[in-house]
């Protein structure tokens, strides 16, 4: 196993960091076991990080921290019940070309595929689409290391209740070293991207969600646009290009509008927005209306995600699915009532419920809110206020985005609550996988 003394850790954003004592690299599940023994036996608390794509302190200790991105291996494909049993380190972007290769796809994603699949899984990540579920729901079986250094196998019929409460299990249960994901046969995504006025999505969107595979929509403050991206699962080949003239033009085309447009332009406009504030609304109005409409077909894993160069800060909330856009109007008044401008949009998403005891999804199917700033700006007077109205509808925090809540508030969000805190206690009575962000949220262990 590599392990390496006291070093600065910090997340995606770089609004976490930490100096923990030791970073352990282990090779495999025996290396784990022996992490968690020794840490237990020296009265030390110890911390999983996947790719630090988090907002909040979840991943963070200056106690041990543990990388298990070595531990990231395929190692069983069933083509016929299309399951993928994956180490658990393996990040999305290098497990979806692989699940292509052979066939196969995870059922939804989210925006971006930098997330190892224990991390992406523990904080209820999503994407959108009122018929799709968490990333976390694919997941039929799991290796963990408990808090007393035992490897606990389980799915939906050995040890079901660790199984129905890990899914998302924010890393407070132990450290996931191996997943099964019920996977699905390889789709292509059919997208259309337009921007269209906010007043149109919003009086349409409830009905559109109801009938497209996956749809959300990014306002952005201070205009009367949004884009909205529609995207139709489908086994239709994207079109041929014409000639080589043509395939090159696609590959632009698409070059230029994620990674010029998204990445490099929106990036210098947020830091000359920094300088000036009052040049933030002109600028958000060049974004909504730079983008244009784009229509095409490609393999789903490239259509749900892309890369998200510019860093910012996020928050989330997931409320029942009737109050959502009701939600996101009074999120746009805010945002009018500020005493600054926002330069980061307002992303919009739904999805069907789950039973997954901490899923952000569980028991309704939600809206998503998210709302964002440029890294290194103040967030926290719009952050809260979103939060104030988000409680007007019982609204659940993405685990991994920032929020101000504590577990006595949360608690009453969650009707399965008890049974999550039961199996914490059976998993780690020693309360090794706790660290402040877990004891305010969750509470300590008791
Ligand atoms: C640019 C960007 C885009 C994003 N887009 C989306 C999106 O579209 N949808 C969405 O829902 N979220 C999104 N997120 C949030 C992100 O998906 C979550 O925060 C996710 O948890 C990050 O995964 P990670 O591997 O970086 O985990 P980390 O942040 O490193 O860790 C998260 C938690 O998982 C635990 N963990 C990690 N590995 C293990 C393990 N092996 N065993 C036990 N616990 C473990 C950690 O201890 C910690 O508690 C986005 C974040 C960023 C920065």
């Amino acid at each position: 196993m590599n392990s390496q003394s006291s070093k600065t850790w910090s997340n995606w954003a770089g609004n976490q960091t930490s100096n923990p004592l030791s970073i352990k690299k282990p090779q495999n599940e025996e290396d784990v076991v022996e992490i968690v023994k020794e840490a237990k036996k020296r009265g030390l608390k110890v911390k999983v990080v996947g790719s630090g794509h988090s907002f909040t302190g979840i991943a963070v200790t200056d106690e041990v921290l543990v990388s298990i991105d070595a531990i990231a291996d395929i190692r069983d494909v069933d083509f016929g019940n299309l399951t993928v049993r994956v180490g658990a380190g393996i990040k999305l972007c290098d497990l979806n070309p692989i699940l292509q290769r052979s066939g196969l796809a995870m059922p939804n994603l989210g925006d971006i595929v930098y997330q190892s699949i224990s991390g992406a899984i523990s904080t209820s990540t999503h994407g959108t689409g009122l018929e799709f579920k968490t990333i976390a729901d694919a997941v039929c079986g799991m290796r963990i290391v408990d808090g007393q250094g035992q490897v606990v196998e389980c799915d939906k019929q050995k040890n079901p209740e660790i199984f129905h409460a890990a899914r998302v299990g924010l890393g407070a249960l132990g450290i996931i070293t191996e997943v099964t994901i019920q996977c699905v046969e390889a789709f292509n995504l059919h997208a259309v991207e337009e921007i269209l006025p906010i007043g149109e999505v919003t009086n349409n969107f409830d009905r559109w969600s109801k009938t497209t595979d996956h749809i959300e929509f990014f306002w952005m403050p201070n205009t009367d646009k949004a884009l909205l991206k529609r995207n139709t699962r489908t086994l239709e080949a994207p079109p041929r290009p014409r000639n080589k003239r043509h395939s090159l033009k696609r590959r632009w085309n698409r070059f230029k509008n994620e990674e010029i447009k998204q990445n490099v332009l929106f990036g210098a406009m947020n830091h000359l927005g920094k300088i000036i504030p009052p040049l933030v609304p002109k600028l958000n109005s060049m974004v909504a209306g730079e983008s244009g409409r784009a229509e095409y077909i490609t393999t789903s894993y490239e259509v749900f995600a892309s890369p998200r160069r510019v860093r910012f800060y996020e928050m989330e909330y997931a409320v029942p699915i009737n109050y959502g856009i009701e939600a996101f109007r009074r999120v746009v008044e805010l945002i009018g009532d500020l005493d600054h401008y926002i330069s980061f949009p307002v992303e919009y998403r739904v999805l069907g419920k789950d039973e997954i005891p901490m899923s952000t999804a569980t028991g309704r199917d939600s809206a998503f809110i998210a709302v964002h700033v440029f890294r290194n700006t103040p967030f926290e007077k719009y952050f809260q206020g979103v939060e104030e109205i988000m409680a007007d509808y019982e609204g659940r925090p993405h685990w991994g985005k920032l929020n101000f809540q504590d577990h006595e508030t949360l608690s009453n969000n969650y009707p399965q609550w008890e049974a999550f805190q039961n199996i914490r206690r059976l998993m780690d009575p020693f309360g090794i996988f706790t660290n402040p962000y877990l004891d305010k949220v969750l509470g300590p262990l008791t």
